[in-house]
């Protein structure tokens, strides 16, 4: 069923594991991890960013909407990494359940007034807010947008920064970056900050760049306070490297032949996130 990214939150966070937000940018990637969510008994954050709403264009918003209503399981559709809040009025008339505002680049009171004005426009509509404190990596070209250097979250600054803006979620840096990393790059995350944060907020909070870590730091992020985990670039790679195999044979012509085997593959990526962040089963918590 359609549901709020609040209520989906709310539970994780009450029960101690990660909702994955994976990032679809057409309509068989949302299928099909709407099918493995299903299949998985999990909640799910369908996660779209801007530049992937301008590619599937928000004309989709409402197949999206209908697909989550008649699905098995709670499905929130967030609205990824808004920056401004004409961006938030274009969410909220689109459809979506759940938004985020990306205030991190901007200096600390930048950051407050912005995500405030977002916090009032979608609590207004009975919307939650995500909002984002720190900076996180970006490792290559094709990846969403993120600092050159890492800044960490301050604990004492996501305290203040809570107070002031309202925000029901809260995106931190401890040591993740947007993309995949590269072979000379290990990264390494600081899980007792984490805990220190976690502590001090007591909200839900919401790990950005997922993809390409270590299981065993991400699987336990999840058990440490974590309870929004974003996946763009591993289910991308997984459904396009098999993508490039299927049409290695040139005599094949039909989308269904050359993308269900895609979507097959994408899936396998999911469960094994959904699995990774315990996430499998906690429909039931609904
Ligand atoms: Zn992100």
């Amino acid at each position: 069923m359609l549901t709020s990214g609040d209520a989906i939150l709310q539970v994780a966070h009450e029960n101690s594991f990660a909702v994955p937000a994976f990032n679809i940018s057409d309509w068989n990637m949302c299928r099909g991890i709407v099918e493995i969510s299903e299949e998985k008994n999990a909640p799910l954050l369908i996660a779209i960013h801007p530049d992937e709403l301008s590619h599937t264009t928000d004309a989709l918003m409402p197949a999206i909407r209908e697909l989550a209503h008649r699905a098995s399981v709670p499905v929130a559709i967030h609205f990824d990494h808004g920056a401004t809040v004409d961006q938030m009025v274009w969410a909220v008339q689109s459809g979506f359940t759940s938004v985020m505002l990306d205030g991190s680049m901007l200096p600390f009171d930048e950051n407050v007034a912005l995500t405030k004005a977002a916090v009032d426009i979608a609590h207004a509509v009975g919307l939650s807010v995500e909002g984002e404190l720190g900076t996180i990596g970006k490792t290559d070209a094709e990846a969403e947008d993120g600092a050159a250097e890492i800044i960490y979250t301050v604990p004492e600054d996501a305290v203040r920064f809570i107070e002031l803006t309202g925000v029901d979620s809260l995106a931190i840096a401890i040591g993740t970056s947007h993309g995949i990393y590269p072979s000379w790059m290990k990264p390494e995350l600081k899980l007792d900050l984490l805990k220190e944060i976690k502590a001090a907020v007591n909200i839900p909070l919401v790990l950005h760049g997922g993809s390409n870590n270590p299981d065993s730091e991400i699987g336990e992020a999840a058990t440490l306070g974590v309870n929004k985990i974003n996946i763009s670039s591993d289910i991308k790679v997984a459904y396009h490297t098999k993508m490039r195999e299927v049409m290695a044979d040139a005599s094949l012509r039909e989308p269904n032949t050359i993308q269900p085997p895609a979507i097959e593959a994408m899936k396998v990526e999911a469960a094994h996130k959904i699995d990774l962040f315990g996430a499998a089963g906690k429909a039931s918590l609904f």
